[in-house]
């Protein structure tokens, strides 16, 4: 009977608790990764479909604090929003890449930088003004960067997010809708929000050359987007057909392992002149 009782106990309570452990040991790397420089951003290419140029660079977080495989941000940000480090993580994020892109340009190096913000970075007050300061701090160029949102940050409060939205452009810092197609926004809302991109969600565009209900939804996104005068950019183009559809229908900028993977940023020019100055 005994013997019975603590299997029970392993039964019921481990999952919870280890997971609720590891989210703790996590935070615990994540607030000392801050401290000592654990964090690392990776660069993927964009390209601009029609010239077959470099346009820009996605900075992709990496959690990289010891020898191990580093960890990827799907890992550990909602771990960072919820023990209140988003800001601070943020804000390493927008110094970070903002710092890159201004060494890149100086080197002649003209990318786009996309920085990815989480929704409640993106609603902290003062966030487009930190912002400002950062650009202006690090010489960074305003017309050179291009904040990711997502849809669900903007649709939580349509008002709201117009608001900060128009501060950041004021900036002269570019705005992209990323995920886009899988969330909730209502059409018409789109229409009043300060975009200059659309981000097809890549969940379509690895389906493309199988499904149907793919290129329906991709084409309908390429439409929005035109008719609204905004870029369409294909993310997750893992093929040549998946690209090749893609041009065919007048999607502006592209992006996935199919051009290369995230890079290091010394890996980043490397494959920037290997590509183009051969
Ligand atoms: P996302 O913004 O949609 O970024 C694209 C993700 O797809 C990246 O994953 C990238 O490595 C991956 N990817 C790129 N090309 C391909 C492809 O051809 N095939 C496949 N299967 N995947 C591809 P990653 O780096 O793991 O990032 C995951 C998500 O984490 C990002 O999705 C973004 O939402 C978030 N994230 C990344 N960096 C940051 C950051 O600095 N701040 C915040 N708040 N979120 C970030
Ligand atoms: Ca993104
Ligand atoms: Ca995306
Ligand atoms: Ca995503």
């Amino acid at each position: 009977a005994k013997q019975s009782g603590r299997a029970n106990f392993h039964i019921y309570t481990p999952e919870l608790e280890q997971q609720a452990n590891q989210a703790h040991q996590l935070e615990l790397r994540m607030r000392r990764a801050l401290k000592n420089g654990g964090f690392k951003l990776l660069y993927q290419p964009v390209i601009d479909i029609k010239s077959g140029r470099l346009a820009g660079a996605e900075a992709l977080l990496r959690l990289e604090d010891n020898d191990d495989e580093p960890i990827g941000p799907n890992s550990f940000i909602p771990i960072a929003e919820s023990a209140g480090l988003i800001g601070q993580l943020g804000e390493w994020v927008a110094v970070e890449a903002c710092r890159q892109q201004e060494e890149w340009m100086r080197q002649g190096l003209k990318v786009t930088m996309a920085i990815n913000v989480s929704p409640l970075q993106l609603r902290q007050p003062a966030f487009a003004e930190k912002l400002g300061r950062i650009i202006t701090d690090l010489g960074a160029d305003p017309s050179y960067l291009e904040l990711e949102v997502t849809e669900s940050a903007i649709m939580e409060n349509l008002n709201e997010a117009i608001e900060i939205l128009k501060k950041i452009k004021s900036l002269g810092v570019k705005v992209a809708l990323d995920d886009f197609g899988v969330g909730y926004s209502s059409l018409s809302s789109l229409t009043n929000l300060p975009l200059d991109k659309l981000k097809v969600d890549q969940s379509f565009v690895q389906h493309i050359e199988r499904d149907q209900a793919s290129r329906a939804v991709t084409e309908a996104i390429l439409a929005l987007g035109h008719s609204l005068k905004l870029d369409v950019h294909g993310e997750g183009i893992e093929s040549e057909n998946a690209l090749l559809y893609l041009e065919e229908h007048g999607c502006n900028q592209a992006q996935g392992y199919w051009f290369s993977r995230p890079l290091p940023p010394n890996e980043f020019v490397r494959w920037y002149h290997e590509q183009w100055e051969a």
